[in-house]
């Protein structure tokens, strides 16, 4: 197959890449490096199979020949990240959405959209449905991802209703592992450098805000498993082992063995105090489930980090 991936450069991309080359598919990465990194392309450069287009997606994506998959992953997706960057999060969610899109419907390709757990926003439910709608502040600090992946989802959906688009969505709850940017403030990296380091554990808030981290390698199966299916449904991706950040914090001294203490700071606007996916759908229709635990994930991206640190 032909595989267009838009965001192959980052974190998640570079797995998704990673795995459909392993299946000899063509994969075609269009990134702009924004948040991306052309080093993590450097173990593909070697293949035929593989190209790259150095592209924001917020312009007209040309591709010659057929294509049989288009994968949207492009966004700024941390919140450092998309705060600092807010008008290009933005066209990538909305314009960059209605572009891929665009070229799945030219290529009579199948389609699929990243979209986050970021659409509930702070949830009143949990755990949380695909079904449930969401409580996101539409003008506050997160706006620009959490209002640009619902435009996407409202675009996909209005594709696949009025174009027949073969797309669906799935719906990433925080996702840690190998290869995550060690500088871009994701609660993960930052606490696994910081214990590495010795330095203080910054929590922000009391540390009671729940999250729920799934490993990569899980991720992307649930990611290529919507691809590959007939359904053109909308999927919570995530594991439902929900801990505070505080355990998190102390998870990841214990397991690097650090002498960190903890240092607490100011929540963040808009943080949400919970997140925990309900992946019954995607146990039932893809057969999909997480199967990395915490420990093991951590540890694994422990020593990732240990090896990627200067
Ligand atoms: N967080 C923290 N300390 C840090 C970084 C993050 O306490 O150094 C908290 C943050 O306030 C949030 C959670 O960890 O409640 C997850 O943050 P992250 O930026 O990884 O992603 P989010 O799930 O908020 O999009």
């Amino acid at each position: 197959m032909n595989i267009v991936i838009t965001g192959g450069a980052g974190f998640i991309g570079t797995h998704l890449v990673e795995k459909f080359l392993e299946k000899s598919h063509n994969v075609i990465v269009v990134d702009n490096l924004l948040t991306g990194l052309k080093a993590n392309l450097d173990n593909f450069t070697k293949s035929k199979n593989f190209s790259f287009i150095d592209l924001d997606v917020q312009n007209h994506i040309q591709i010659d020949g057929e294509v049989d998959y288009v994968l949207h992953l492009a966004s700024a997706a941390s919140p450092k990240a998309y705060t600092d960057n807010p008008i290009n999060t933005l066209k990538a969610g909305s314009i960059g959405t209605i572009n891929t899109l665009g070229l799945a419907k030219a290529k009579h390709a199948k389609y699929l959209l990243t979209s986050t757990s970021e659409v509930y926003g702070d949830p009143e439910i949990s755990p949380q449905p695909e079904s449930y709608w969401g409580r996101v502040n539409p003008n506050g600090v997160r706006s620009m991802y959490d209002e640009a992946k619902r435009f996407a989802e409202a675009a996909v959906s209005s594709y696949n209703r009025i174009y027949n688009i073969d797309s669906r969505i799935v719906r990433l709850f925080n996702t840690y592992g190998p290869k995550m940017k060690l500088n871009d403030g994701r609660v993960v990296t930052n606490f696994i450098v910081q214990a590495l380091n010795g330095e203080d554990i910054t929590i922000y808030g009391k540390g009671n805000q729940t999250r729920s981290f799934c490993y990569v390698s899980d991720t992307v199966a649930g990611i290529i498993k919507a691809m590959d299916s007939e359904s053109n449904e909308v999927f919570n991706i995530g594991n439902p082992n929900e801990i505070t950040i505080l355990q998190l914090a102390e998870t990841i001294v214990q397991l690097t063995e650090s002498k960190s203490g903890v240092n607490y700071q100011e929540l963040p606007d808009d943080d949400p105090t919970q997140r925990k996916p309900d992946i019954s759908k995607a146990k039932n229709i893809l057969d999909w489930k997480p199967d990395i635990g915490l420990e093991e994930g951590l540890n694994k991206t422990i020593g990732w980090v240990k090896a990627n640190l200067n």
